[in-house]
């Protein structure tokens, strides 16, 4: 800018300078032009009037033709006597002589000179006028020369001789030297006068223009805010009126185009899409941050990448973007999850149809993928849960009807394992179809206040009863140990749901301990949850398989958990129906030693003022 400014400033120096030259050269030139027309005339008629001057009168010329023709001693005499007079009474001629026809001198008016008379003339100018009768005029040096034929005085045109005037031009040289070196004093005051004049006339055209060039580069600057002043109405002052109402428009679709870009950012900010835009060579030119989180990059790394390369594919960027047609692109960017992205591309398209760039929607499709992969996963899943039970029915049966079921040893345990594996086939269709609702939202939970301690306290008392019988049964021995607390825990839950999840986690302890194993229950109350934790000292869960047994089908050890008559979906449902209940459920072992499972639910500690109204 700075380099714009400088070449301006030398440009507007040269222009103004120019002018002031120019108007000064053309007054020089005028009068100079005229000025040698007017000495050279004035120095033609100064010279045409000091030879009229000294021009001898007719009346001397005639007496000296008389005296001529005479040609005596006393003609002589006279005609000395005539030249002294006539030179006496002018005080311009320097010298006079007078000759014959045959060139003799015969009179003279310096008296020093009086030993030529009577010499014959050496003079050129003389001879010539002696013989041709014709006057003639010469300046040599500062002198005038003038000859003139002095004719017979009877009329007769005979040469009878010649009168020779020498005069001097000193005076009229002095004058026109005067009068040229007046003329050279006014031609520099009228130059001077001149220039002036031209450097006020060209400051005056050239401010307007000084004053566009600097709301020019204002303009460029960005600052619209000033305005050219308007001196005149004449061309310059038009000039500046448009250039005003163009900074005005300029400003104007400036304003346009930028609240244009800020809404397009904002737009673009605010997608939910990733958009790449790029020129037409699929050069990166745009990005937007959802662009930049999806490719966990920065704007710096990836302007003016081809956007092949930004989105690691081995296309070429012009087969991409001329191809136009959506890819599926998966991104393991560092340590992030893999993200899945579908990437479309359309062409930006000018009016004549040049293709001047492209546009990349990124959109994220990473969970509709995940639903899909695990919605296969899940169909998958229940076919082969229902495909091992329903096999192994299939042989019982066919052994029982190949004859078995006379064996009265065998037949019962036949039976006993058939109804048995019927009966998990049925829970397992059960929950499939009660996980089936909380997908679909069709199974909403049924909120009611209840003190969870107490509710916890019923449950585990049923327990208490199971214990009881299944000792009695001689089945496993555990113990059930609470710690409750006294404190009224209120919460808002759908107690049915609950219990479920509740009695999920129970069953689970003792089905995965061994006999004489300790569950110890316990419900604690932080600031704004309560915690109930079920420990138990089973099996304990491997750290890896932690994380996953919530999920459907998943056990840890596929066979035991069958045998046990695990369908693999209780944990999944009990953390659906906890989600529903804004809660959070997780699990925490070490292996061999035990499995403590946790449920959090949302409360609210009641303040006095809340108490319960007596109905
Ligand atoms: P299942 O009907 O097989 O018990 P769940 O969804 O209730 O299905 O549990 C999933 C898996 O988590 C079980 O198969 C088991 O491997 C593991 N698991 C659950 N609770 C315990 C526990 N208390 N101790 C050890 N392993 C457990």
């Amino acid at each position: 800018m700075k380099k714009i400014k400088s070449k301006f400033k030398h440009l507007f120096i040269s222009i103004n300078t120019t002018l002031a030259i120019v108007f000064m050269a053309m007054i020089i030139a005028t009068i100079e032009v005229i000025g040698a027309y007017f000495t050279r005339q004035l120095e033609q008629n100064s010279i045409e009037n000091f030879q009229s001057s000294i021009q001898v009168p007719l009346i001397v010329t005639n007496q000296l033709s008389v005296q001529l023709l005479r040609d005596n001693k006393r003609a002589n005499t006279n005609l000395n006597r005539i030249v002294s007079d006539y030179s006496n009474g002018t005080n311009t001629i320097s010298e006079i002589i007078v000759v014959d026809n045959k060139d003799v001198i015969r009179a003279v008016s310096n008296l020093n000179d009086k030993s030529r008379i009577g010499q014959r003339v050496n003079n050129f100018l003389v001879k010539q006028v002696t013989s041709t009768g014709r006057e003639a005029t010469k300046v040599i040096n500062d002198h005038m020369v003038q000859v003139t034929p002095l004719t017979g005085s009877n009329g007769s045109a005979n040469t009878v001789g010649a009168i020779y005037v020498r005069a001097s031009m000193q005076g009229v040289f002095n004058n026109l030297r005067n009068i040229s070196f007046m003329f050279l004093v006014t031609s520099l005051i009228a130059a001077v006068m001149g220039a002036i004049l031209s450097l006020v006339v060209s400051h005056a055209i050239t401010k307007p223009i000084e004053e566009m060039q600097s709301q020019a580069l204002n303009i460029a600057d960005g600052d619209y805010s000033s305005q050219v002043k308007i001196y005149s109405n004449d061309e310059l002052g038009q000039l500046g009126q448009s250039f005003n109402t163009l900074s005005v428009r300029i400003e104007r679709s400036q304003e346009e185009s930028e609240s244009e870009q800020r809404r397009l950012d904002s737009v673009l900010s605010h997608m939910s899409d990733g958009v790449l835009a790029t020129d037409r060579h699929g050069n990166v030119s745009v990005v937007n941050q959802m662009a930049l989180n999806f490719l966990n990059t920065t704007k710096e790394r990836i302007i003016n990448k081809p956007i092949a390369t930004v989105l690691g594919l081995k296309e070429t960027s012009q087969d991409l973007i001329s191809g136009q047609k959506g890819i599926v692109i998966t991104l393991h960017a560092g340590t992030r999850d893999e993200v899945i992205l579908h990437a479309s591309f359309s062409l930006i398209k000018r009016v004549t149809g040049f293709v001047s760039g492209s546009v990349c929607v990124l959109h994220d499709i990473t969970e509709q993928q995940k639903n899909e992969n695990s919605q296969k996963q899940f169909v998958s899943n229940v076919s082969h849960e229902l495909r091992t039970p329903l096999t192994s029915l299939h042989a019982y049966i066919e052994t029982l009807n190949e004859g078995a079921w006379k064996d009265p040893q065998v037949a019962p345990q036949f039976l006993q394992v058939t109804q048995e594996e019927t009966e998990r086939m049925i829970r397992m269709i059960n929950e499939l179809l009660s996980l089936s609702r909380m997908d679909r939202g069709v199974s909403k939970v049924d909120l009611e206040w209840v003190n969870f301690n107490d509710f916890v306290a019923h449950i585990l008392d049923r327990f208490d009863m199971i214990v009881k019988t299944d000792e009695k049964e001689g089945k496993k021995k555990y113990t059930i140990k609470r710690k409750l607390g006294t404190q009224a825990l209120w919460v808002e839950i759908d107690t049915d749901k609950m219990a479920q999840v509740i009695d999920n986690i129970m069953n689970n302890a003792i089905k995965y301990s061994p006999d004489g194993g300790v569950i110890k229950v316990r419900l604690q109350q932080e600031q704004s949850r309560i915690i109930l934790s079920i420990a138990d000292q089973g099996l304990g869960i491997p750290r890896e398989d932690l994380g996953k047994i919530f999920d459907r089908f998943y056990r840890v050890d596929k066979a035991r958990a069958r045998a046990q008559g695990g369908t693999g979906l209780g944990l999944a449902i009990a953390k659906e129906i906890v989600d529903a209940h804004h809660g959070q459920i997780w699990a925490d072992s070490s292996e061999s030693k035990g499995s403590i499972f946790y449920i959090a639910l949302p409360y609210e500690p009641m303040s006095e003022g809340d108490d319960w109204d007596e109905v």
